[in-house]
């Protein structure tokens, strides 16, 4: 029977390395769109390691580009693998690996941002929230102004259990300038700690599991590279709709050096700011002069939950944005003064 498993695990047959695959197909990184390329295979295995057990997995790669860590995820033994990737000159070399792999690597040429990974796997791969997650990953190396804008996407997804969430609590592995990877993952308290680090953690277990020098890339990045392990809980740690949070924490830690009441306090209209900044905090038990990296999770979600009773009781205040009232009241000011300017001439 042992050997019967050993059969049946894959490999991929002899293939170009990633370097001559570059050449062959002269795949030449394009600055504009951040292209930082691993061409150790032992590198990136340690990467797809960090993922977990793969054997058997319905896996989404975005970001796939010569193929390095596609290779890798093949190795591990997985069911299908599905790569995004919006560089139309990577997709022969994928076309390749595809050659190599029958029937395991699926390639679409599109945008990981739009993308609709819900579609793209088995019905039957679902599970309740509850349970263990689900046999569906995802794995990337993306350039880092893509990645952020996704993770805060996903996490949204995940709050509304939709997107790659509609299969459970799908676990994520991606990387990220090692700067967010550490502000993803701070504790309360440290010097990383930032809106990045509640949203995930709210909804997440958040791990860095790998740093990977900037030299390891080519070309070479100016800063080192962060691998960042998701799996979303199955309580999420506040339990109020994405936006609502998000719109907390952001005001929390708009002014990072001061005390944590001179942020929230921008969520109420100025009218009744002192007031109303003065009751959240009471009924959320939030000390006022607590500097926003000093909140924890759960200081939030009494804030949210609080925020969420006083938005049920005033209708307006959750559309309030205090940087309309300035707007409103710069354009008041600049009027007020070309009339007064106009009266005099
Ligand atoms: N995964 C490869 C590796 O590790 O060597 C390539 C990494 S490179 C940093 C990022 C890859 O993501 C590139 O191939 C790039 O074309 C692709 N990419 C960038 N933006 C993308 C997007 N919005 N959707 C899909 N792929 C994207």
């Amino acid at each position: 029977m042992a050997a019967s498993g050993r059969l049946g695990t894959f490999r991929l047959p002899p293939l170009p390395t990633i370097r001559e695959l570059i050449k062959l197909f002269r795949l030449r990184a394009l600055k504009q769109l951040s292209q930082n390329f691993l061409l150790d295979l032992r590198l990136t295995d340690k990467i797809v390691r960090q993922a977990g057990n793969l054997r058997h997995a319905h896996v989404y790669e975005v970001g796939p580009g010569p193929g390095g860590i596609t290779r890798s995820i093949l190795n591990a033994g997985v069911a299908e693998l599905l790569v995004v990737e919006k560089d139309i000159r990577f997709i022969p070399g994928l076309q390749m690996l595809s050659d190599a792999a029958p029937g395991k690597l699926r390639i679409v040429h599109g945008d990981v941002l739009t993308f609709k990974v819900e579609n793209a796997f088995p019905e039957s791969l679902r599970r309740q929230w509850e349970d263990d997650p689900p046999d569906v990953h995802i794995i990337g190396n993306l350039p880092f102004s893509v990645s952020t804008p996704l993770i805060i996407k996903w996490l949204e997804n995940m709050s509304r259990r939709d997107g790659p969430f509609t299969f459970g609590r799908t676990q994520m592995t991606l990387t990220f300038q090692k700067e967010v990877a550490e502000r993803l993952t701070a504790s309360t308290g440290s010097k990383q700690r930032s809106r990045l680090s509640v949203m995930a953690q709210y909804l997440c277990h958040v791990q860095q599991v790998l740093t990977i020098p900037g030299r390891a890339f080519v070309p070479k990045p100016e800063v080192d590279v962060g691998v960042v392990h998701f799996t979303p809980l199955t309580q999420p740690q506040i339990e109020q709709p994405f936006k609502l949070v998000e719109k907390v924490v952001l005001n929390a830690f708009q002014f990072r050096r001061k005390y944590c009441h001179r942020g929230l306090s921008m969520l109420f209209p100025k009218a009744q700011r002192l007031e109303s900044t003065g009751k959240l905090l009471e009924l959320a038990d939030v000390d006022p002069t607590l500097r926003p990296s000093k909140l924890s999770v759960s200081h939030f979600k009494s804030l949210c939950d609080v925020y969420r009773k006083m938005c049920d009781e005033d209708p307006h205040l959750f559309a309030y944005n205090f940087r309309d009232e300035l707007r409103q009241l710069a354009t008041k000011t600049l009027k007020g003064k070309n009339t007064k300017e106009r009266a005099t001439h």
